[in-house]
């Protein structure tokens, strides 16, 4: 049967994964869809199952059921083609400290299988990816935490893998090395799809096109970081001063736009008349306000929408029961 999703742009499609570790459910029955070049974040508290998942999405883990399609192909039937399709960064990497960086990436480009007369050529592409040339000839032992990073990340995309996974980039870093690795996944993520876990707020935001907040084992939100907050917060406002406006017309024009709620105007201040428009369901109103302001003679002197943050609807949706 064809297989709409991958028509478009679908390259990893997850359908009610689940594991159990003995009677513990560490992933329970979760779905969804990674396309292709999206950067996608795990977002989570320690113990929300995302290394679970991770594992199982590089086929490391064998979930206890469910199905895991990458390129149409299933891991269950074809968990080698998929492998080759990966790159993957475990939470700690296993590097060999008294190797130095550059024979280290040699050993990883053999065994990966790159030609010989290719190897040269790919470790100098990923010491300028991965801003590692002034380390080549140090040995791993003696390297920074965030030059450890890097290194695995060089490890993880030798084979120039369609898909990068990415356990805690950034776990245990300083300041400066985190914008340094995050630069860097940006830089990936405009030609590869990449999937990676955090429990840092900012991370997932910063990073990444989309965000699943994972909670016990279940997905509570998905969505870009604009949506969940949108979405999680059930209702949004937008704030707007007006003058040159009539309050009852206001609410009359502006309550019939779909999906606004109601229009609320307060005292006028100095001729302006502020007013909250209390916006139901995930879409975005801002442009048919607008819209509806543009068609009227109200000279429009403030507009902005009022959102949760993401850490407020993070502990929100993952307080412990
Ligand atoms: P962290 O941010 O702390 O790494 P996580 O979201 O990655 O957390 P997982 O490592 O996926 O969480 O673990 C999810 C749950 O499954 C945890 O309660 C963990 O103790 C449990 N778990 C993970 N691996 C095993 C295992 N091999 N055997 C038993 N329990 C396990």
């Amino acid at each position: 049967m064809l297989n709409t999703a991958f028509k478009d742009k679908t390259m990893i499609q997850v359908e009610a994964l689940t594991k159990h570790f003995g009677t513990f459910r560490a992933v329970n029955g979760i779905s969804f869809n990674i396309a292709r070049g999206e950067i996608l974040g795990l977002l989570g508290p320690n113990g929300a199952g995302k290394t679970t998942t991770l594992r199982m999405l590089t086929g490391l883990l064998k979930p206890t059921s469910g199905t895991i399609r990458v390129a149409d192909k299933s891991i269950a039937d074809e968990a080698l083609a998929i492998k080759r399709m990966m790159g993957y960064l475990p939470e700690s990497a296993p590097l060999y400290h008294d190797l130095l960086v550059f024979d280290y990436l040699r050993y990883v480009a053999e065994i990966r299988g790159l030609r010989a007369e290719a190897r040269l050529d790919r470790i100098r592409q990923l010491a300028d990816i991965c801003q590692i040339g002034d380390v080549m000839h140090k040995p791993i032992g003696v390297l920074s935490k965030g030059y450890r990073q890097r290194v695995g990340l060089a490890h993880a995309m030798m084979s120039d893998p369609q898909i990068l996974i990415l356990d805690e980039p950034t776990s245990g870093l300083d300041p400066n090395q985190i914008v340094e690795i995050r630069r860097i996944i940006r830089q990936i993520g405009r030609e590869k799809t990449v999937v990676l876990s955090t429990h840092i707020l900012p991370e997932a935001e910063a990073t990444c096109d989309r965000i699943l907040i994972i909670h016990q084992g279940t997905i509570v939100a998905d969505g870009a970081t604009d949506q969940i907050k949108r979405s999680a917060a059930g209702e949004h406002r937008i704030h707007l001063t007006l003058a040159n406006a009539d309050p009852g017309v206001v609410r009359a024009r502006l309550e019939a736009i779909d999906g606004v709620a109601e229009a609320i105007t307060e005292t006028p201040i100095n001729g302006t008349l502020p007013v909250v428009l209390v916006c139901r369901g995930e879409a975005d109103l801002r442009g048919s306000v607008y819209r509806e302001i543009r068609q009227t003679g109200w000279d429009l002197l403030e507009f902005y929408q009022e959102t949760q943050t993401l850490e407020t609807i993070f502990r929100k949706l993952t307080r412990e029961d």
